[in-house]
């Protein structure tokens, strides 16, 4: 028998209330078409937190499968897995593997799992790779690549404007833009010191960034008059927003897009509604979007996987620089208090870096 822990809830709430550490064991007679999958590295992202405050709208429902005294759902969406042993029926994959979930929704943090053929994406060539790279691959970057994308054409000298920039989808998309070509505008939040502010202002232009400004400068009267001198009169586009946060400071990007320029909102870290300039629509003909990569990954299963491996040959070749991350081991000792305080943590802002735990 295997022994296996893992993180799960069985009530909605605050992380450190409702997620309790769960031992149990799995037989090691598996069914024909089922891995069992030993856990590498898996990140805590926004959307894990929300899923367990009940407020995300894709919610796993409550099982007994664990044998946890109340049904209980696993925690985490996302992960990198070495397969440990196969199935009788499983042709296409083998012990040793690396893979990641076909779809969210699966709860990933967790040191070992059962999982059936049809849940995994295999990594064709993990040669290179850290399991951090190969475990956040499939939200952040993916989520980065298809809005760049999918809802303009975005051509080699365009722009693209963000904020929320130094968020992983942040930092993907001005990767992707360097290596595309496309230029970026990125909004970060003031930070309470002005050195820091300036330190990061110079990792993402590190990164690939055009040009980098906070949140208060983006405000200012005459900000879109200095994004029409950056391009080149107006001639150069800007044809995507990326919105991560919502809020006031979106409306005033909003008014950086050229004509007929397209906001893509993926996520609303400020809690603020958006206000739509009414003239935005009416006389610029500005789209607006939103993009969710859970229900993308669901429709589009094969692009997905020639996403994924495009990003991670980016990676192996040294063009794509992985997220600062905190690194949270997860060994079998490890006490339920200290795994709850690095999930607690994840909206706080203004953080170092994307919790993982490391198995
Ligand atoms: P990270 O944990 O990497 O970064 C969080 C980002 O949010 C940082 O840039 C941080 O800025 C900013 N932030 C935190 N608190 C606030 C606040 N109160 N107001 C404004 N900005 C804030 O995040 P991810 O890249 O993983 O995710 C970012 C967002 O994108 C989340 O909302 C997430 O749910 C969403 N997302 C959506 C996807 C989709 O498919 N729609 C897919 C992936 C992510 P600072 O450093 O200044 O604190």
């Amino acid at each position: 028998y295997t022994q296996a822990k893992a993180f799960v809830y069985s009530k909605y709430g605050e992380p450190s209330d409702v997620l309790s550490l769960h031992t149990h064991s799995i037989s090691p007679s598996l069914p024909s078409s089922t891995l069992l999958l030993r856990t590498l590295a898996t990140p805590i992202n926004p959307a894990d937190i929300n899923q367990i405050q009940g407020v995300y709208p894709s919610k796993p429902p409550f099982t007994s499968l664990l044998g946890t005294q109340q049904p209980s759902a696993v925690a985490g969406n996302e992960g990198c897995f070495e397969i440990s042993s196969v199935g009788s029926g499983i042709k296409s994959l083998s012990k040793g593997d690396w893979v990641i979930m076909k779809n969210t929704g699966f709860g990933t943090w967790r040191t070992h799992t059962l999982a059936e053929d049809s849940n995994v994406l295999k990594i064709e060539n993990k040669d290179g790779l850290t399991p951090i790279q190969v475990g956040t691959v499939s939200v952040n970057p993916c989520t980065a690549y298809r809005m760049l994308k999918d809802f303009e054409d975005l051509k080699e000298g365009d722009w693209f404007i963000q904020n929320g920039a130094n968020s992983g989808v942040g930092r993907a998309a001005i990767q992707l833009g360097r290596e595309w070509g496309v230029k970026s505008i990125n909004v970060i939040r003031d930070r309470p010191e002005a050195s820091e502010t300036e330190q990061m202002k110079n990792e993402l232009l590190e990164l690939g960034a055009t040009k980098v400004v906070t949140e208060s400068e983006l405000m200012e009267k005459g900000f879109s008059e200095k994004v029409i001198e950056w391009t080149n009169g107006g001639r150069e586009q800007v044809k995507v927003g990326l919105n991560c946060v919502g809020g006031k400071p979106t409306s005033a990007l909003v008014k950086c897009l050229s004509q007929s320029g397209h906001l893509v909102t993926y996520g609303g870290m400020s809690k603020q509604p958006l206000q739509l300039p009414t003239a935005a629509l009416i006389f610029k003909d500005i789209k607006f979007s939103g993009f969710w990569v859970s229900r993308w990954s669901d429709a589009n299963a094969e692009e997905k996987k020639r996403t994924v491996e495009e990003i991670l040959d980016l990676t192996r070749e040294g063009k794509f620089k992985d997220i600062p991350v905190q690194e949270l081991k997860w060994e079998w000792g490890t006490e339920e208090g200290v795994l709850k305080e690095a999930v607690q943590g994840t909206l706080g802002g203004f953080r170092a870096g994307k919790g993982v735990f490391v198995y």
